[in-house]
């Protein structure tokens, strides 16, 4: 499933009218009809149905599926919003062929007053008023009676093509339509995949309306869901032959006296994700405590200050393929100085928690990398990375995690709800698995050891970090389904469903 932008989705139409031929009524028409079809299958015919639609394109849109339903013998009222005089161009079209019918328009201005109260007589709310065209905040009449649809609690509303007021790209909400299902037109948006946004949408359902891929090649940077289908064709297989060292040689480096719980985690997450051999590298301090609780790892003491790494580590000891650096290991010069000697590693490194720090004096080392580097903030982090604020971050995902992956030359993990997995090459590939159980301390340690494993199993990375993403999040959502609540979720939990995950995966 791939996933437009606002400016995207009017290039995509542009190049289909323009290029291919086809007319902005039939795409118009075919969108209409699209999205009648979901609406006749989800309805009951003794349901009493409102369309509501605005003069822009969205509102074209509304007159076809209220022609649709009227022509089906539904009961349905179409409600212009403000009045029929300002529709134009494609919609226009529609409209005419709707009172051609010998349908009724209902006009909104003139009848506000008892508008608000015919409102609550409708089973459903079809709402085509504003479509990713809206800018701003929503203006008067719009405005009122967004409120009164949020307000009506016993009819289903369906939004079209994005919820009104909800901005196609994402960013701050002031007035939109509470959606419970919206019916997108070709490809979604990307304010489906952020929040606040995603809560107005509902469930999302996503109509063919004709548009041909190659306006979408044309138009568009690829940015898709990963979904069950990609993890199943690119997971990867054991051979019969292999043998440990087959999955590479993986290292796990963080901790410090008083986080000694992460690095565990991250090392038990790799060891149930398929590394084949792996060694941990822990400040001399803690390596007691630490190896207590991994048996199957082997143990590269580094010397330690005041209970964190003191700045060096010895990889002409170490044979190794990959590397993850870290999680607890706080953030010291000492820390600091480890990152950058493990940077200077021609093998692949995944960056995570403290390890991302420092970043801005990592950069210039980045920068002479010839292996992948991985890069796996949440929010927070990478607010700090960049120097915003967390809001800025969350407003704009896909276009702030695009242009630090392609900066830097290197793989962004932007976590979170519908983490973002970014190429250098500004490929993103969103993930839709995981749940607020995840919402825990911990949680981000376990993905990294995920990453780092699938990495050393996989030889395209971009696969190999969007399986981990994937599974992660699918571990979580496993054990919701198997009786635990959200609010019980560890993540020790989370490293011990990753067996049953692979095996519904893998079957
Ligand atoms: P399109 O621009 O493709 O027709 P829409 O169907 O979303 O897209 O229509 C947008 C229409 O909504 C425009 O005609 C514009 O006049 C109107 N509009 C845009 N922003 C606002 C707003 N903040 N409040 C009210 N109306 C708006
Ligand atoms: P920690 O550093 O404590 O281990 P992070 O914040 O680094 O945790 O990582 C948290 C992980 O949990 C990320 O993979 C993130 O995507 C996931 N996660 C957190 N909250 C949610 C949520 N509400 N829905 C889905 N995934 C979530
Ligand atoms: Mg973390």
């Amino acid at each position: 499933m791939r996933i437009v932008t606002a400016s995207e989705m009017y290039a995509i139409d542009r190049y289909t009218i323009e290029q291919i031929g086809l007319s902005e009524e039939s795409l118009m028409e075919n969108a209409g009809q699209a999205a009648a079809r979901v609406l006749l299958d989800q309805i009951k015919l003794s349901d009493r149905v409102a369309v509501l639609a605005g003069t822009g394109n969205n509102g074209g849109d509304g007159f076809i599926i209220a022609r649709v339903l009227k022509s089906h013998g539904y009961q349905t009222d179409l409600w212009l919003i403000p009045l029929k005089e300002k529709v134009k161009g494609a919609a226009k079209v529609a409209l005419q062929i709707y009172e051609n019918c010998g349908y009724e328009v209902k006009s909104y201005i003139g009848n506000e007053k008892g508008f608000a109260e015919q409102l609550k007589n409708y089973d459903v709310i079809i709402d085509a008023m504003l479509g990713i065209g809206v800018k701003g905040e929503v203006r008067s009449p719009y405005k009122e009676i967004i409120d009164e649809i949020n307000k009506t609690d016993n009819s289903v509303v369906y939004a079209i093509d994005v919820p009104s007021g909800v901005f196609a790209d994402g960013g701050t909400v002031h007035t939109a339509v509470q959606a419970d299902v919206t019916i997108t037109m070709q490809y979604p948006k990307l304010s489906a995949f952020t929040f606040p946004t995603a809560d107005y949408y509902g469930e999302l359902v996503t109509v063919d309306i004709g548009i041909p891929p190659i306006a979408l090649e044309k138009n568009t940077s690829l940015r898709k869901v990963w979904n069950e289908a990609d993890v199943v064709r690119t997971l990867p297989i054991r051979k019969r032959s292999s043998h440990k060292g087959t999955y590479g040689k993986g290292l796990v480096i963080g901790g410090s006296r008083n986080m000694t719980g992460a690095v565990t985690m991250t090392a038990k997450a790799a060891l149930r994700s398929g590394a084949g051999l792996l060694t941990m590298a822990v400040p001399n301090d803690i390596y007691s405590v630490v190896a207590t609780h991994v048996p199957e790892v082997m143990y590269h003491p580094c010397s330690s200050m005041n209970g964190c790494f003191a700045g060096e580590i010895d990889f002409d000891n170490l044979d190794i393929d990959a590397i993850a650096v870290g999680p607890g290991m706080g953030r010291t010069l000492g820390t600091k100085s480890v990152v950058q000697k493990v940077l200077c590693q021609d093998v692949p490194v995944v960056l995570d928690a403290d390890a991302l720090y420092f970043w801005k004096d990592y950069v210039s080392i980045v920068n002479e990398r010839k292996q992948a580097t991985i890069v796996t903030p949440h929010p927070g982090e990478m607010a700090r990375m960049i120097d915003v604020s967390i809001h800025d971050i969350e407003k704009d995902r896909f276009g702030i995690s695009r242009q630090f992956a392609m900066e830097y030359g290197v793989y962004l993990v932007l976590k979170g709800p519908y983490t973002i997995v970014t190429t250098p090459d500004g490929k993103q590939y969103v993930n839709t698995t995981g749940n607020p159980a995840l919402a825990k301390g911990g949680s981000g340690d376990v993905l990294t050891g995920m990453i780092l494993a699938f990495m050393m199993q996989h030889a395209n990375i971009q696969e190999a970090i969007s399986n981990a993403v994937f599974v992660h999040g699918k571990a979580a959502d496993v054990l919701i389904e198997k009786g635990h609540s959200p609010l019980d979720v560890l993540a020790t939990d989370v490293i011990e469903a990753i067996p049953q995950t692979l095996f519904l995966l893998y079957k």
